[in-house]
Protein backbone atom coordinates (compact mmCIF):
# COMPACT_ATOMS: atom_id res chain seq x y z
CA UNK A 1 0.00 0.00 0.00
CA UNK A 2 1.32 3.12 -1.06
CA UNK A 3 1.37 5.67 2.04
CA UNK A 4 0.49 9.39 2.69
CA UNK A 5 3.89 11.14 3.13
CA UNK A 6 5.20 12.54 6.55
CA UNK A 7 4.79 16.00 5.71
CA UNK A 8 0.99 15.23 4.80
CA UNK A 9 0.31 13.67 8.09
CA UNK A 10 1.86 15.94 9.98
CA UNK A 11 -0.03 19.22 8.06
CA UNK A 12 -3.52 17.06 9.13
CA UNK A 13 -2.03 17.15 12.51
CA UNK A 14 -0.84 20.77 12.78
CA UNK A 15 -4.16 21.93 11.22
CA UNK A 16 -6.54 19.54 13.80
CA UNK A 17 -5.96 20.10 17.47
CA UNK A 18 -6.79 16.81 19.41
CA UNK A 19 -8.09 19.05 22.64
CA UNK A 20 -10.60 20.65 20.40
CA UNK A 21 -12.10 17.96 18.72
CA UNK A 22 -12.06 15.42 21.66
CA UNK A 23 -13.68 18.55 23.07
CA UNK A 24 -16.62 18.06 20.60
CA UNK A 25 -17.37 14.39 22.05
CA UNK A 26 -16.86 14.87 25.66
CA UNK A 27 -15.72 17.42 28.75
CA UNK A 28 -12.62 18.20 29.02
CA UNK A 29 -10.86 20.06 31.93
CA UNK A 30 -7.47 21.47 32.11
CA UNK A 31 -5.04 19.78 34.73
CA UNK A 32 -1.04 21.61 34.24
CA UNK A 33 -0.45 21.12 30.30
CA UNK A 34 -2.91 18.55 29.67
CA UNK A 35 -6.92 17.75 29.53
CA UNK A 36 -8.28 15.49 31.30
CA UNK A 37 -12.07 13.80 31.40
CA UNK A 38 -14.46 11.27 31.61
CA UNK A 39 -12.86 8.58 28.99
CA UNK A 40 -15.21 8.14 25.71
CA UNK A 41 -13.83 4.69 25.43
CA UNK A 42 -15.10 3.01 28.74
CA UNK A 43 -17.89 4.04 31.47
CA UNK A 44 -16.13 5.82 34.03
CA UNK A 45 -16.70 8.36 37.16
CA UNK A 46 -13.81 9.68 37.80
CA UNK A 47 -11.87 11.09 35.06
CA UNK A 48 -8.68 8.55 33.79
CA UNK A 49 -8.40 9.92 30.13
CA UNK A 50 -5.38 12.19 29.48
CA UNK A 51 -4.69 14.57 26.75
CA UNK A 52 -1.34 15.67 26.18
CA UNK A 53 -1.19 18.58 24.58
CA UNK A 54 2.45 19.10 23.88
CA UNK A 55 2.27 15.93 21.12
CA UNK A 56 -0.79 15.72 20.61
CA UNK A 57 -1.55 12.13 22.22
CA UNK A 58 -3.81 10.95 24.43
CA UNK A 59 -3.94 7.80 27.20
CA UNK A 60 -6.59 6.26 29.48
CA UNK A 61 -5.12 4.99 32.79
CA UNK A 62 -8.65 3.22 32.89
CA UNK A 63 -8.97 1.15 29.69
CA UNK A 64 -5.60 1.81 28.39
CA UNK A 65 -6.85 3.20 25.13
CA UNK A 66 -4.06 5.83 23.63
CA UNK A 67 -2.99 7.34 20.46
CA UNK A 68 -2.84 10.13 18.30
CA UNK A 69 -5.82 12.17 17.05
CA UNK A 70 -5.93 10.02 13.80
CA UNK A 71 -6.58 6.95 16.37
CA UNK A 72 -9.05 8.64 18.66
CA UNK A 73 -11.30 9.89 14.96
CA UNK A 74 -10.93 5.77 14.40
CA UNK A 75 -12.27 4.77 17.20
CA UNK A 76 -15.19 7.62 18.30
CA UNK A 77 -15.76 7.57 14.63
CA UNK A 78 -15.93 3.79 14.04
CA UNK A 79 -13.52 4.68 10.89
CA UNK A 80 -10.41 2.71 9.81
CA UNK A 81 -7.29 4.51 9.44
CA UNK A 82 -7.91 6.06 5.47
CA UNK A 83 -10.81 6.97 6.31
CA UNK A 84 -10.28 8.71 9.56
CA UNK A 85 -7.44 10.65 7.79
CA UNK A 86 -9.91 12.12 4.92
CA UNK A 87 -12.13 13.04 7.64
CA UNK A 88 -9.56 15.00 9.34
CA UNK A 89 -8.37 16.53 6.01
CA UNK A 90 -11.98 17.16 4.94
CA UNK A 91 -12.40 19.11 8.80
CA UNK A 92 -9.47 20.93 7.94
CA UNK A 93 -10.48 22.12 4.37
CA UNK A 94 -7.81 20.20 2.62
CA UNK A 95 -8.01 17.22 0.33
CA UNK A 96 -5.66 13.90 0.13
CA UNK A 97 -3.63 13.03 -2.79
CA UNK A 98 -4.94 11.52 -6.00
CA UNK A 99 -4.27 7.61 -6.32
CA UNK A 100 -1.88 7.73 -3.63
CA UNK A 101 -3.32 5.57 -1.03
CA UNK A 102 -5.19 2.43 -0.63
CA UNK A 103 -8.95 3.01 -0.31
CA UNK A 104 -10.22 0.30 -0.69
CA UNK A 105 -11.82 -0.38 2.68
CA UNK A 106 -13.58 3.24 2.38
CA UNK A 107 -14.57 2.25 -0.59
CA UNK A 108 -16.77 -1.31 0.55
CA UNK A 109 -17.97 0.70 3.04
CA UNK A 110 -19.66 3.42 1.00
CA UNK A 111 -20.84 0.30 -1.09
CA UNK A 112 -22.44 -1.53 1.81
CA UNK A 113 -24.08 1.73 2.71
CA UNK A 114 -25.41 2.28 -0.58
CA UNK A 115 -26.73 -1.40 -1.05
CA UNK A 116 -28.44 -0.85 2.66
CA UNK A 117 -30.46 2.18 1.19
CA UNK A 118 -31.17 0.55 -2.03
CA UNK A 119 -32.79 -2.62 0.27
CA UNK A 120 -34.37 0.07 2.33
CA UNK A 121 -36.16 1.42 -0.64
CA UNK A 122 -36.86 -2.19 -1.75
CA UNK A 123 -38.61 -2.96 1.12
CA UNK A 124 -40.43 0.26 1.81
CA UNK A 125 -41.40 -0.35 -1.83
CA UNK A 126 -42.93 -3.92 -1.33
CA UNK A 127 -44.84 -2.45 1.83
CA UNK A 128 -46.73 -0.03 0.28
CA UNK A 129 -47.29 -2.54 -2.67
CA UNK A 130 -50.15 -5.43 -3.08
CA UNK A 131 -47.23 -7.74 -1.96
CA UNK A 132 -46.93 -5.73 1.54
CA UNK A 133 -50.53 -6.14 2.41
CA UNK A 134 -50.69 -8.36 5.48
CA UNK A 135 -47.26 -6.20 6.72
CA UNK A 136 -49.24 -3.12 6.31
CA UNK A 137 -51.94 -4.76 7.94
CA UNK A 138 -49.78 -5.43 10.80
CA UNK A 139 -48.39 -2.12 11.29
CA UNK A 140 -51.89 -0.34 10.81
CA UNK A 141 -53.31 -2.93 13.89
CA UNK A 142 -50.18 -1.40 16.02
CA UNK A 143 -51.69 1.85 15.37
CA UNK A 144 -48.82 3.43 13.37
CA UNK A 145 -49.47 6.26 10.86
CA UNK A 146 -48.37 6.75 7.24
CA UNK A 147 -46.25 9.29 8.51
CA UNK A 148 -44.35 7.45 10.98
CA UNK A 149 -44.29 4.34 8.59
CA UNK A 150 -42.17 6.53 6.29
CA UNK A 151 -40.58 8.83 9.27
CA UNK A 152 -38.63 5.28 10.17
CA UNK A 153 -38.52 3.86 6.28
CA UNK A 154 -40.24 0.92 7.60
CA UNK A 155 -40.84 -1.80 5.15
CA UNK A 156 -41.72 -5.49 3.81
CA UNK A 157 -39.05 -8.49 2.66
CA UNK A 158 -41.25 -10.06 0.48
CA UNK A 159 -42.10 -14.44 1.09
CA UNK A 160 -39.08 -15.13 -1.75
CA UNK A 161 -35.45 -15.84 -1.21
CA UNK A 162 -34.00 -14.36 -4.12
CA UNK A 163 -35.80 -11.09 -3.98
CA UNK A 164 -34.17 -8.44 -2.68
CA UNK A 165 -30.74 -10.68 -4.10
CA UNK A 166 -32.10 -10.07 -7.78
CA UNK A 167 -33.00 -6.11 -7.57
CA UNK A 168 -29.88 -5.46 -6.36
CA UNK A 169 -27.73 -7.18 -8.73
CA UNK A 170 -29.68 -4.92 -11.05
CA UNK A 171 -28.80 -1.82 -9.56
CA UNK A 172 -25.46 -2.88 -10.10
CA UNK A 173 -24.43 -4.63 -6.61
CA UNK A 174 -22.12 -7.23 -6.62
CA UNK A 175 -22.79 -10.19 -4.37
CA UNK A 176 -19.23 -9.59 -2.53
CA UNK A 177 -20.97 -6.02 -2.16
CA UNK A 178 -24.13 -7.61 -0.58
CA UNK A 179 -22.94 -10.50 1.32
CA UNK A 180 -20.20 -8.13 2.59
CA UNK A 181 -23.65 -5.96 3.90
CA UNK A 182 -25.00 -9.26 5.44
CA UNK A 183 -28.26 -8.98 3.32
CA UNK A 184 -27.45 -11.91 1.34
CA UNK A 185 -25.42 -14.97 2.12
CA UNK A 186 -24.19 -18.22 -0.04
CA UNK A 187 -26.35 -20.60 -0.43
CA UNK A 188 -25.52 -24.12 1.21
CA UNK A 189 -25.12 -25.73 -2.36
CA UNK A 190 -22.83 -23.07 -3.40
CA UNK A 191 -24.55 -22.01 -6.01
CA UNK A 192 -25.62 -18.53 -5.52
CA UNK A 193 -26.85 -16.47 -2.92
CA UNK A 194 -29.94 -16.04 -1.00
CA UNK A 195 -31.67 -13.27 0.81
CA UNK A 196 -31.14 -12.85 4.34
CA UNK A 197 -34.14 -11.66 5.32
CA UNK A 198 -37.92 -12.85 3.72
CA UNK A 199 -41.49 -12.71 5.06
CA UNK A 200 -40.66 -9.93 8.08
CA UNK A 201 -41.49 -6.27 8.57
CA UNK A 202 -38.61 -4.80 8.37
CA UNK A 203 -36.71 -1.42 10.35
CA UNK A 204 -33.55 0.52 9.15
CA UNK A 205 -31.39 0.83 11.37
CA UNK A 206 -29.35 4.26 10.60
CA UNK A 207 -26.27 5.83 12.55
CA UNK A 208 -26.01 9.03 13.45
CA UNK A 209 -24.50 10.37 10.45
CA UNK A 210 -27.39 9.38 8.80
CA UNK A 211 -26.19 5.76 6.89
CA UNK A 212 -27.80 2.95 6.48
CA UNK A 213 -25.71 0.58 8.53
CA UNK A 214 -27.98 -2.30 9.00
CA UNK A 215 -31.63 -3.84 9.85
CA UNK A 216 -34.05 -5.47 12.09
CA UNK A 217 -36.73 -7.65 10.89
CA UNK A 218 -39.66 -8.88 13.00
CA UNK A 219 -41.97 -11.76 11.71
CA UNK A 220 -45.65 -11.58 11.66
CA UNK A 221 -46.43 -14.87 12.76
CA UNK A 222 -45.44 -16.89 16.18
CA UNK A 223 -42.51 -18.22 14.25
CA UNK A 224 -39.12 -18.28 16.11
CA UNK A 225 -37.22 -16.02 16.09
CA UNK A 226 -39.44 -13.19 16.41
CA UNK A 227 -36.58 -10.76 15.82
CA UNK A 228 -34.15 -11.15 13.22
CA UNK A 229 -31.44 -8.52 12.85
CA UNK A 230 -28.19 -8.18 10.77
CA UNK A 231 -24.73 -9.57 12.15
CA UNK A 232 -21.90 -7.78 12.54
CA UNK A 233 -20.58 -6.28 9.44
CA UNK A 234 -17.86 -3.43 8.90
CA UNK A 235 -20.41 -0.68 8.65
CA UNK A 236 -22.38 -2.88 12.11
CA UNK A 237 -21.54 -3.36 15.28
CA UNK A 238 -24.64 -4.20 17.31
CA UNK A 239 -23.54 -3.51 20.74
CA UNK A 240 -22.08 -0.53 19.44
CA UNK A 241 -25.34 1.27 17.91
CA UNK A 242 -28.64 2.56 18.92
CA UNK A 243 -31.69 2.15 17.23
CA UNK A 244 -33.06 5.49 16.21
CA UNK A 245 -30.42 7.33 17.93
CA UNK A 246 -30.23 9.35 14.88
CA UNK A 247 -33.78 11.14 15.97
CA UNK A 248 -32.97 10.93 19.41
CA UNK A 249 -29.70 13.15 19.16
CA UNK A 250 -32.11 16.33 17.40
CA UNK A 251 -35.00 16.17 20.57
CA UNK A 252 -32.42 19.15 22.11
CA UNK A 253 -33.76 16.74 25.80
CA UNK A 254 -30.76 15.75 27.78
CA UNK A 255 -32.59 12.97 28.69
CA UNK A 256 -33.29 9.91 26.65
CA UNK A 257 -35.68 7.11 27.34
CA UNK A 258 -34.14 3.32 26.84
CA UNK A 259 -36.46 0.87 25.38
CA UNK A 260 -36.52 -2.89 25.05
CA UNK A 261 -37.97 -3.15 21.34
CA UNK A 262 -38.22 -0.77 18.17
CA UNK A 263 -42.05 -1.05 18.33
CA UNK A 264 -41.85 0.60 21.68
CA UNK A 265 -39.37 3.22 20.28
CA UNK A 266 -41.92 4.26 17.25
CA UNK A 267 -44.86 3.98 18.99
CA UNK A 268 -43.54 6.69 21.78
CA UNK A 269 -42.19 8.80 18.81
CA UNK A 270 -45.26 8.98 17.55
CA UNK A 271 -46.58 10.28 20.72
CA UNK A 272 -43.99 12.52 20.30
CA UNK A 273 -41.41 11.68 22.14
CA UNK A 274 -38.33 11.34 19.90
CA UNK A 275 -35.77 11.06 22.74
CA UNK A 276 -36.36 7.26 22.79
CA UNK A 277 -33.20 4.75 21.90
CA UNK A 278 -33.73 0.95 22.00
CA UNK A 279 -30.49 -1.72 22.17
CA UNK A 280 -30.60 -3.65 19.09
CA UNK A 281 -31.49 -7.36 19.97
CA UNK A 282 -29.12 -7.50 23.08
CA UNK A 283 -28.75 -6.01 26.43
CA UNK A 284 -27.54 -2.92 26.72
CA UNK A 285 -23.50 -2.53 26.99
CA UNK A 286 -21.14 -0.34 28.49
CA UNK A 287 -20.48 0.89 24.97
CA UNK A 288 -23.97 1.86 24.33
CA UNK A 289 -23.91 3.48 27.66
CA UNK A 290 -20.89 5.44 26.68
CA UNK A 291 -22.65 6.08 23.38
CA UNK A 292 -25.43 7.57 25.57
CA UNK A 293 -23.38 9.64 27.71
CA UNK A 294 -22.30 11.89 24.46
CA UNK A 295 -25.84 13.06 23.88
CA UNK A 296 -27.41 13.04 27.07
CA UNK A 297 -27.06 13.56 31.00
CA UNK A 298 -29.95 11.34 32.17
CA UNK A 299 -31.26 7.99 30.99
CA UNK A 300 -34.86 6.87 31.69
CA UNK A 301 -35.06 2.99 31.67
CA UNK A 302 -38.28 2.13 30.44
CA UNK A 303 -38.54 -1.94 29.67
CA UNK A 304 -40.90 -4.13 29.76
CA UNK A 305 -43.00 -5.08 33.17
CA UNK A 306 -42.19 -8.69 33.12
CA UNK A 307 -39.55 -10.82 34.98
CA UNK A 308 -36.86 -10.68 31.80
CA UNK A 309 -37.57 -7.04 31.35
CA UNK A 310 -37.18 -6.07 35.23
CA UNK A 311 -33.72 -8.16 35.47
CA UNK A 312 -32.96 -6.23 32.27
CA UNK A 313 -33.92 -2.98 34.27
CA UNK A 314 -31.55 -3.70 37.21
CA UNK A 315 -28.13 -4.67 34.86
CA UNK A 316 -29.13 -1.34 32.67
CA UNK A 317 -29.07 0.90 36.00
CA UNK A 318 -25.55 -0.39 36.65
CA UNK A 319 -23.97 -0.40 33.84
CA UNK A 320 -25.49 3.74 33.22
CA UNK A 321 -24.80 4.61 36.39
CA UNK A 322 -20.88 3.32 36.09
CA UNK A 323 -20.95 5.63 32.93
CA UNK A 324 -21.65 8.65 34.88
CA UNK A 325 -25.47 8.95 33.84
CA UNK A 326 -28.66 9.59 36.46
CA UNK A 327 -30.95 7.18 36.10
CA UNK A 328 -34.63 7.07 36.14
CA UNK A 329 -37.21 3.97 35.76
CA UNK A 330 -40.21 3.96 34.73
CA UNK A 331 -42.57 1.24 35.29
CA UNK A 332 -45.87 0.88 32.87
CA UNK A 333 -48.73 -0.15 35.02
CA UNK A 334 -50.87 -3.61 34.43
CA UNK A 335 -47.66 -5.37 33.09
CA UNK A 336 -47.81 -3.33 29.61
CA UNK A 337 -44.73 -2.60 27.58
CA UNK A 338 -44.88 1.11 26.24
CA UNK A 339 -46.03 0.48 22.81
CA UNK A 340 -49.31 -1.31 24.54
CA UNK A 341 -49.37 1.28 26.93
CA UNK A 342 -49.58 4.34 24.25
CA UNK A 343 -51.72 2.12 21.94
CA UNK A 344 -54.38 1.76 24.82
CA UNK A 345 -54.42 5.82 25.65
CA UNK A 346 -55.14 6.77 22.14
CA UNK A 347 -55.08 10.60 21.81
CA UNK A 348 -54.17 11.37 25.18
CA UNK A 349 -50.98 8.76 24.61
CA UNK A 350 -48.40 11.83 25.03
CA UNK A 351 -50.02 12.95 28.32
CA UNK A 352 -50.57 9.86 30.21
CA UNK A 353 -46.98 8.70 28.98
CA UNK A 354 -45.74 12.11 30.11
CA UNK A 355 -47.16 11.69 33.84
CA UNK A 356 -45.65 8.40 33.75
CA UNK A 357 -42.22 10.76 33.32
CA UNK A 358 -43.31 12.99 35.69
CA UNK A 359 -43.59 10.24 38.19
CA UNK A 360 -40.63 7.65 37.43
CA UNK A 361 -38.61 7.28 40.72
CA UNK A 362 -34.99 7.38 40.38
CA UNK A 363 -32.93 4.29 39.97
CA UNK A 364 -32.35 4.28 43.88
CA UNK A 365 -36.57 4.53 44.57
CA UNK A 366 -36.89 1.48 42.15
CA UNK A 367 -34.43 -0.36 43.89
CA UNK A 368 -35.28 -0.06 47.20
CA UNK A 369 -39.23 -0.53 45.97
CA UNK A 370 -38.33 -4.11 44.33
CA UNK A 371 -36.33 -4.94 47.51
CA UNK A 372 -39.01 -3.58 49.67
CA UNK A 373 -41.35 -6.07 47.90
CA UNK A 374 -39.17 -8.85 48.49
CA UNK A 375 -39.20 -9.15 52.63
CA UNK A 376 -42.49 -9.32 54.90
CA UNK A 377 -42.51 -6.06 56.20
CA UNK A 378 -44.96 -6.78 59.09
CA UNK A 379 -42.65 -8.64 60.63
CA UNK A 380 -39.46 -7.45 62.99
CA UNK A 381 -37.39 -10.24 60.95
CA UNK A 382 -38.85 -8.92 57.48
CA UNK A 383 -38.07 -5.26 58.66
CA UNK A 384 -34.32 -6.49 60.26
CA UNK A 385 -33.61 -8.10 56.72
CA UNK A 386 -35.10 -5.72 54.43
CA UNK A 387 -32.55 -2.63 56.55
CA UNK A 388 -29.78 -4.85 56.11
CA UNK A 389 -30.15 -5.23 52.32
CA UNK A 390 -31.14 -1.80 51.85
CA UNK A 391 -28.02 -0.54 53.67
CA UNK A 392 -25.68 -2.31 51.13
CA UNK A 393 -27.50 -0.35 48.15
CA UNK A 394 -26.86 3.20 50.34
CA UNK A 395 -23.33 2.25 50.13
CA UNK A 396 -23.06 2.22 46.52
CA UNK A 397 -24.09 5.87 46.32
CA UNK A 398 -21.49 8.26 45.36
CA UNK A 399 -23.23 11.06 46.44
CA UNK A 400 -23.77 11.76 50.26
CA UNK A 401 -26.78 13.77 50.27
CA UNK A 402 -28.58 10.56 48.17
CA UNK A 403 -26.86 9.04 51.06
CA UNK A 404 -28.50 11.17 53.92
CA UNK A 405 -32.07 11.12 52.07
CA UNK A 406 -32.71 7.70 51.75
CA UNK A 407 -31.15 6.77 54.84
CA UNK A 408 -34.17 8.79 56.22
CA UNK A 409 -36.43 7.10 54.10
CA UNK A 410 -35.01 3.40 55.62
CA UNK A 411 -35.42 4.42 59.00
CA UNK A 412 -38.80 5.75 58.02
CA UNK A 413 -39.47 2.62 56.57
CA UNK A 414 -38.55 0.21 59.21
CA UNK A 415 -38.39 2.34 62.74
CA UNK A 416 -34.69 2.09 63.54
CA UNK A 417 -33.17 5.50 64.17
CA UNK A 418 -31.42 7.06 61.11
CA UNK A 419 -27.95 7.88 62.99
CA UNK A 420 -27.16 3.90 63.80
CA UNK A 421 -28.80 3.37 59.89
CA UNK A 422 -25.94 6.05 58.87
CA UNK A 423 -22.99 4.48 61.02
CA UNK A 424 -23.48 1.07 59.63
CA UNK A 425 -23.20 2.57 55.99
CA UNK A 426 -20.40 4.84 56.63
CA UNK A 427 -18.67 1.13 57.74
CA UNK A 428 -19.39 -0.36 54.47
CA UNK A 429 -18.27 2.43 52.79
CA UNK A 430 -14.98 2.06 54.75
CA UNK A 431 -14.64 -0.95 53.87
CA UNK A 432 -15.03 -0.98 50.50
CA UNK A 433 -12.66 1.90 50.39
CA UNK A 434 -9.97 -0.85 52.13
CA UNK A 435 -11.02 -3.25 49.15
CA UNK A 436 -10.23 -0.86 46.65
CA UNK A 437 -7.54 0.17 48.12
CA UNK A 438 -5.83 -2.95 48.01
CA UNK A 439 -7.05 -4.19 44.33
CA UNK A 440 -5.15 -1.10 43.23
CA UNK A 441 -2.46 -2.31 45.03
CA UNK A 442 -2.23 -5.51 43.47
CA UNK A 443 -2.63 -4.20 40.26
CA UNK A 444 0.44 -1.58 40.69
CA UNK A 445 2.09 -4.35 42.09
CA UNK A 446 1.17 -6.61 39.52
CA UNK A 447 2.54 -3.81 36.51
CA UNK A 448 5.82 -2.91 38.33
CA UNK A 449 6.44 -6.20 38.01
CA UNK A 450 6.23 -6.48 34.36
CA UNK A 451 4.42 -9.68 34.38
CA UNK A 452 1.34 -7.95 32.77
CA UNK A 453 3.34 -6.43 29.73
CA UNK A 454 1.63 -8.11 26.62
CA UNK A 455 3.43 -6.01 24.50
CA UNK A 456 6.88 -5.80 25.91
CA UNK A 457 7.52 -9.82 27.04
CA UNK A 458 10.60 -9.15 27.78
CA UNK A 459 10.07 -6.98 30.96
CA UNK A 460 9.19 -8.92 33.50
CA UNK A 461 13.08 -10.17 33.13
CA UNK A 462 14.88 -6.82 32.79
CA UNK A 463 12.40 -4.51 35.43
CA UNK A 464 15.47 -2.56 35.85
CA UNK A 465 16.53 -2.15 32.22
CA UNK A 466 12.85 -1.90 31.25
CA UNK A 467 12.48 1.53 33.48
CA UNK A 468 15.82 3.01 32.06
CA UNK A 469 14.94 2.36 28.50
CA UNK A 470 12.00 3.56 28.61
CA UNK A 471 12.67 6.81 30.03
CA UNK A 472 15.15 7.07 27.78
CA UNK A 473 13.03 6.80 24.89
CA UNK A 474 10.82 9.33 26.95
CA UNK A 475 13.91 11.93 27.40
CA UNK A 476 14.51 11.44 23.55
CA UNK A 477 11.16 12.07 21.98
CA UNK A 478 10.97 15.23 24.40
CA UNK A 479 14.10 16.29 23.36
CA UNK A 480 15.05 15.70 19.96
CA UNK A 481 17.73 18.21 19.86
CA UNK A 482 20.05 15.22 22.04
CA UNK A 483 20.06 12.77 19.43
CA UNK A 484 23.73 13.24 18.81
CA UNK A 485 24.16 12.97 22.03
CA UNK A 486 22.77 9.84 22.58
CA UNK A 487 23.89 8.28 19.70
CA UNK A 488 27.47 8.38 20.85
CA UNK A 489 26.88 6.88 23.80
CA UNK A 490 24.00 4.30 23.40
CA UNK A 491 24.12 1.87 20.41
CA UNK A 492 20.55 -0.54 20.09
CA UNK A 493 22.43 -3.41 20.83
CA UNK A 494 22.21 -1.70 23.97
CA UNK A 495 19.16 -2.00 24.95
CA UNK A 496 17.84 -5.38 26.86
CA UNK A 497 14.70 -5.57 25.48
CA UNK A 498 13.78 -5.80 21.55
CA UNK A 499 10.27 -4.16 22.07
CA UNK A 500 12.54 -0.99 23.61
CA UNK A 501 15.15 -1.14 20.90
CA UNK A 502 12.96 -1.05 18.04
CA UNK A 503 11.05 1.74 19.39
CA UNK A 504 14.11 3.22 19.82
CA UNK A 505 15.48 2.83 16.33
CA UNK A 506 12.06 3.68 14.95
CA UNK A 507 12.55 7.27 16.92
CA UNK A 508 15.92 7.73 15.77
CA UNK A 509 14.87 7.41 12.30
CA UNK A 510 12.00 9.98 12.69
CA UNK A 511 13.81 12.91 14.50
CA UNK A 512 17.04 11.98 11.52
CA UNK A 513 14.69 12.44 9.00
CA UNK A 514 13.80 15.88 10.60
CA UNK A 515 10.12 14.50 11.07
CA UNK A 516 8.16 14.87 14.36
CA UNK A 517 8.83 11.62 16.36
CA UNK A 518 5.13 10.91 16.73
CA UNK A 519 3.63 11.61 13.32
CA UNK A 520 2.86 8.73 11.95
CA UNK A 521 2.31 6.41 15.12
CA UNK A 522 -1.17 5.68 14.37
CA UNK A 523 0.12 4.01 10.82
CA UNK A 524 3.35 2.11 11.96
CA UNK A 525 2.02 0.25 15.16
CA UNK A 526 -0.95 -1.45 16.29
CA UNK A 527 -3.24 -0.39 18.92
CA UNK A 528 -1.91 -2.06 21.59
CA UNK A 529 1.50 -1.07 20.61
CA UNK A 530 0.39 2.58 20.34
CA UNK A 531 -1.34 2.36 23.77
CA UNK A 532 2.21 1.50 24.67
CA UNK A 533 4.57 3.59 22.74
CA UNK A 534 2.18 6.83 24.42
CA UNK A 535 1.97 5.84 27.61
CA UNK A 536 5.95 5.55 27.35
CA UNK A 537 6.78 8.87 25.73
CA UNK A 538 3.63 10.49 27.97
CA UNK A 539 5.76 8.97 31.46
CA UNK A 540 7.85 12.04 31.08
CA UNK A 541 7.79 14.12 34.11
CA UNK A 542 9.32 17.57 35.30
CA UNK A 543 12.19 15.23 37.44
CA UNK A 544 13.49 13.36 34.37
CA UNK A 545 13.75 16.78 32.21
CA UNK A 546 16.99 16.84 33.48
CA UNK A 547 20.86 16.04 31.63
CA UNK A 548 21.95 14.21 34.76
CA UNK A 549 19.06 12.13 34.79
CA UNK A 550 19.51 11.02 31.06
CA UNK A 551 23.09 10.66 32.02
CA UNK A 552 21.81 7.82 35.04
CA UNK A 553 19.01 6.25 32.20
CA UNK A 554 22.51 5.51 29.87
CA UNK A 555 24.74 4.45 32.82
CA UNK A 556 22.12 1.69 33.35
CA UNK A 557 20.99 0.74 30.07
CA UNK A 558 25.04 0.00 29.68
CA UNK A 559 25.42 -1.22 32.82
CA UNK A 560 22.28 -3.97 32.34
CA UNK A 561 23.55 -4.55 28.64
CA UNK A 562 26.92 -6.03 30.13
CA UNK A 563 24.97 -7.93 32.80
CA UNK A 564 25.31 -12.04 31.76
CA UNK A 565 22.01 -13.37 30.88
CA UNK A 566 20.67 -16.62 32.58
CA UNK A 567 21.51 -18.82 29.43
CA UNK A 568 25.04 -17.35 29.51
CA UNK A 569 25.67 -18.82 32.56
CA UNK A 570 24.38 -21.96 32.50
CA UNK A 571 25.90 -22.50 29.41
CA UNK A 572 29.22 -21.32 30.40
CA UNK A 573 32.47 -23.30 30.94
CA UNK A 574 33.93 -23.53 34.40
CA UNK A 575 36.54 -20.87 32.92
CA UNK A 576 34.02 -18.58 31.38
CA UNK A 577 31.75 -18.48 34.47
CA UNK A 578 34.82 -17.77 36.83
CA UNK A 579 35.10 -14.80 34.62
CA UNK A 580 31.18 -13.71 34.61
CA UNK A 581 31.91 -14.26 38.09
CA UNK A 582 34.35 -11.81 38.84
CA UNK A 583 32.83 -9.13 36.24
CA UNK A 584 29.66 -8.92 38.41
CA UNK A 585 31.63 -8.80 41.56
CA UNK A 586 32.97 -5.41 40.17
CA UNK A 587 29.98 -4.39 38.79
CA UNK A 588 27.82 -4.61 42.41
CA UNK A 589 31.11 -2.64 43.87
ZN1 LIG B 1 -10.90 4.48 28.90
Amino acid sequence: MARLSDEFISEIKYRNDLGELAGSYMQLKRRGRNLVGLCPFHGEKTPSFNIYTENGSFYCFGCGAGGDIITFVMKIENLDYMEAVKFLAERAGMTLPEDDYDDSMGKLRTRIYEANREAARFFYSKLISKEGASAMGYLKSRGLADSTIRHFGLGFAPDERFALGNHLRSRGFSEAEMIAANLVFKSKSGRGVLDRFYNRVMFPIIDVRGNVIAFGGRIMSDQKPKYLNTSDTIVFNKSQNLFSLNNAKNSKSDELILCEGYMDVIALNQAGFTNAVATLGTALTADQAALMKRYCKEVVICYDADEAGQKATARAIDILRNAGLAVKVVTVPDGKDPDEFIKRHGDKGHAAFQNLLDNSGNDMEYRLFKLRSRFDMTSPQGKLDYLNEGVKLLSELDNPMEREIYASRLSDETDVAKPSIMEQVNRLIKRKAKNRSKDEFTRIRTQLSGRDDKINTQHAANLRAVSAEENLIAYLVNNPDKLTYIHEKLRPEDFSTDFNRNLYEYFSRKISANSDPMTTISADFTPDEQSKVVRIVNSYSDQNRTVQALDEYIDIILEEASRPSESDIRNSTPDEFASIFSKLKDQKK
